[in-house]
């Protein structure tokens, strides 16, 4: 019998070792740690500035907070992501305004984009859906047109590229998560990557009271002063040291990602029953978060019968998202969306099955996958 789950950190005695020294220390937050692997996450994107925070969930809310977004402001937010992309939005009362999906990828149709602007629209909220980026240049050009400040949403974008550039770099400010399924993991936590550093030690005074120095900055102990309204957002040394030690394993779980991705697309290939999102490549480096396979729409009823003959094998599986979060009964019963709102998000919302290509996982697993696909729906037939 396979055991194959759909996501695991991969933590080993670097880890251990690195949380077992700060527990041995003094320094449990305001230490080395965090600006240490503020410092390594910043070198791998090329970031000019990078502040850690306690989850992109956090990191999100920060930025509309600094922005002193509120009641009456509009966010652009495309409808198939994490709540999280939309309750940022909310949290400061402004409103998340949602744009559907474009079929070949699942990320934001820019078109619907542009359209969605209004005089009242602040920002716009981009996410890189599986690691796919966005075609950055283009909503560049609309934020210019518009004046509008540009959040990317990136938790599942550590080694996504577009054009070259790393994603997060692109907009005014780019958000990632540290969950533990996401690429490395610091258990929970989060990091903000901008090209403008003003902004980033901004932000990095905001995610903590707003008190003007760091604990390490003050020549007096507990001389400080608050010059802003602020959050406790931290992130802690133990989750630091998480960080730097799966920083070092990162280029090798990318390159797993990747390697596991084309063997299972290759595998998936002779499936009628399925459609596929473009892979990347080019001007569009994906960072392979997962392989999101489209049952035809006759299907998408025994979904869950295809699900359930995956995990009689074995093999765990998601779905990236579950509803279009305008969907989501807490959207749904806020603003009155239709279910027939947003159909290329609701269409990968009931006929996606998320498989697994994360490093825990070997080529072997992949065609193991690949078979039991084909199996299983050859018996539904
Ligand atoms: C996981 C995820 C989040 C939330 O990240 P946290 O670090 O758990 O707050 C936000 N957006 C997307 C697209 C995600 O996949």
């Amino acid at each position: 019998m396979h055991t194959i789950p759909f996501g695991r950190p991969i933590l080993d005695n670097a880890e251990k070792d690195a949380v077992l020294d700060v527990l041995g220390g003094p320094i449990l937050v305001h230490g080395p740690r965090a600006k240490a692997f503020e410092e390594k996450f910043a070198a791998y994107t090329k970031a000019p500035a990078a502040v850690s925070v306690s989850s992109c969930t956090a990191a999100m809310h920060l930025l509309y907070f600094h922005l002193r977004l509120g009641p009456g402001d509009e966010v652009i937010v495309p409808a198939q992501t994490h709540a999280a992309t939309a309750h940022a939005v909310e949290l400061v009362g402004a409103r998340p305004v949602f744009v559907d999906a474009e079929r070949a990828t699942g990320n934001v149709d820019l078109q619907a984009l542009d359209a969605a602007i209004t005089p009242r629209t602040r920002a716009i909220a981009v996410v890189h859906f599986l690691g796919m980026p966005v075609a950055m240049d283009t909503v560049m050009d609309i934020a210019h047109r518009h004046k509008l400040f540009v959040v990317e949403d990136c938790a599942l974008a550590i080694g996504s590229y577009y054009k070259g550039v790393h994603a997060g770099l692109w907009g005014d400010a780019g958000c990632f998560s540290f969950y533990p399924v996401k690429h490395i993991t610091t258990a929970e936590g989060g990091m903000i990557v901008a090209r403008d550093t003003t902004l980033v030690s901004t932000l990095s005074r905001e995610r903590a009271f707003g008190v003007d120095r760091t604990a390490s900055e003050r020549s007096v102990p507990g001389v400080y002063d608050v010059t802003m309204l602020g959050f406790n957002y931290r992130m802690s040394e133990v989750h630091a040291a998480i960080g730097i030690a799966q920083m070092d394993k990162l280029p090798e779980f990318l390159a797993a990602r990747r390697r596991n991705f084309e063997a299972l697309r290759a595998g998936l290939s002779t499936i009628s029953e399925i459609t596929l999102f473009e892979p990347g490549g080019g001007d569009f480096q994906n960072s392979y978060y997962c392989m999101s396979v489209m049952l035809d729409r006759s299907w998408a009823g025994r979904r869950f019968e295809v699900v359930d003959g995956l995990r009689r094998r074995g093999i765990g599986t998601s779905v990236y998202y579950p509803r279009p979060v305008p969907h989501m009964s807490y959207y749904r019963d806020k603003f009155g969306y239709a279910e027939s709102t947003f159909p290329v998000a609701r269409w990968i919302s009931d006929c996606s099955i998320a498989l697994p290509v994360g490093p825990h996982l070997t080529v072997e697993s992949m065609n193991y996958i690949a078979d039991s696909l084909k199996a299983v729906i050859g018996e539904i037939r």
